[in-house]
């Protein structure tokens, strides 16, 4: 389901962005994304032992059901506790409905090592608190399986904060390491930790670069086991793999651990960048550093320049839905030679971005927030041969004759890294060959 969002102010502002040349609008009116529910889609792809119950209605259920396209005799990790009539009404106690359906589901699924209660619009609105049913429900299964909470509402998120809203409730049920006096300058016990969902093809891949690179023992969060909980200290030195973490990011900065600034692992400047970051923070030496990069960012390359011949000079219009929109439109603008129109982005978190910006064309057009008519009337104007956005924005651009790009499909497919990055650029190109084909 869309969530079509009125919100009251429907102001317009501007301000520059230090210390670059960008100029960043803000607006504020109906938005158009989907909710943090998505998330769960390619959370219990990689979160392997666990189940994601999401609280909520019928619709809720719909959306991820059809989002995921499960079929219907598979054991899927996820389902969807409904909400109905009795509940809405306060016939029903819905503490009592829920914890009746997890005794069902854990006493059939012995597999489930964490269970997340994932919150809806349904369950705020009857303010059903997850948090004390996670407490009441870990005091009865725990150890065992590990009851967590997390909200997916589409009332305040865009679909991808569901990742980041889970990722935090994962690091808050992490035991404490006790604090050392300040930072851990030292290299040789610096660990590295990457954060974001990857797919497993990708975390193998970095993992070998990584190793080729004289890293050993680097940590992917979230793991695709739920119960090996990675150490998270002063010593600990993290690499963001997604944009769209920022709740993440502070409960582990929370706990000691040093973001390092990179720009996201998008295309071969992004993540050569990224690995860059990685082994000048672990002391790794440049010579060992560009031989370890050497052939997968030539791979990269060739496989990426196969797509250029039909991106380049085409005009791309960016919806705000994903946040992973600035570091495409860096990849397509510097990788592709593709014209940047407008970026539009939900929100832009400054210092995580900060990187990404500086390597963005200068002056690019970048709007923080959604007015969805003033911006479906700045994308016609602009004639724009490739529009990314939302499903629910799609198909009325397709009827209209433009061609678009599901920005969801770019958070469900591997993306990131040296070997993704052709695959990347033909996400883009296949749309305009197939528009091409067709009117041929
Ligand atoms: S959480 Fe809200 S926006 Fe998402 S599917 Fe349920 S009702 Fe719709």
């Amino acid at each position: 389901m869309n969530t079509v969002i009125p919100i009251q102010v429907a102001n317009k502002e501007s301000l520059a962005t230090p210390g670059s040349t960008h100029h960043i609008s803000q607006e504020r009116g109906q938005r158009e994304v989907f909710c943090g529910l998505t998330g769960i889609i390619w959370l219990h792809r990689k979160i392997q032992d666990a189940f994601f119950l999401v609280v909520g209605s019928r619709t809720c259920a719909h959306l991820v059901q059809s989002a995921a396209g499960v079929m219907i005799f598979a054991e899927p990790r996820f389902g969807t506790a409904i909400i109905d009539d009795r509940d809405l009404s306060g016939i029903a106690d819905a503490n009592e409905e829920l914890d009746r359906v997890v005794n069902q589901l854990l006493k059939r699924r012995r597999d489930i090592k964490t269970l997340f209660l994932v919150g809806s619009c349904p369950s705020e609105v009857i303010k059903l608190d997850l948090s004390r049913a996670a407490q009441r429900l870990n005091a009865q299964f725990n150890p065992g399986v590990k009851v967590l909470n997390y909200s997916g509402s589409g009332i305040e998120t865009t679909f991808t904060q569901g990742e980041d809203a889970c990722l935090a409730s994962l690091i808050d049920s992490f035991p404490v390491v006790a604090h050392r006096a300040g930072p851990d300058q030292d290299t040789a016990h610096k660990k590295l930790l990457i954060v974001g969902t990857l797919a497993d093809v990708v975390e193998d891949q970095m993992q070998r670069i990584f190793k080729a690179m004289g890293i050993h023992g680097v940590e992917f969060f979230p793991g695709r086991n739920s119960q090996h909980v990675p150490e998270i200290d002063e010593s600990t030195v993290y690499l963001l793999a997604q944009p769209f973490l920022a709740d993440t990011a502070k409960r582990l900065d929370a706990r000691g651990a040093t973001r390092l600034p990179a720009p996201y692992p998008l295309g071969v400047q992004g993540t050569s960048a990224w690995f860059e970051a990685a082994a000048l923070a672990m002391g790794v030496d440049d010579a060992v550093r560009d031989q370890a990069l050497l052939a997968p960012r030539q791979r990269a390359q060739t496989a990426t320049a196969k797509h250029r011949h039909l991106l380049q000079g085409k005009k791309i219009f960016f919806f705000p839905d994903s946040q992973l929109e600035i570091p495409l439109a860096r990849f397509l603008s510097n990788e592709l030679g593709m014209q940047l129109t407008e970026v539009g982005v939900p929100y832009i978190h400054r210092q995580h971005m900060a990187q990404e910006l500086e390597l963005l064309a200068p002056h690019t057009v970048i709007m923080e927030g959604q007015h969805v008519e003033r911006q479906i009337d700045r994308c016609e104007a602009a004639h724009p041969d490739l529009v990314v956005c939302g499903l629910g924005l799609a198909n009325p651009l397709e009827a209209k004759g433009y061609t678009t790009k599901w920005s969801i499909e770019l958070v469900f497919t591997p993306i990131q890294g040296f070997d993704q990055a052709g695959d990347l650029a033909e996400l883009f190109s296949r749309p305009l060959t197939r528009k091409h084909k067709i009117a041929a």
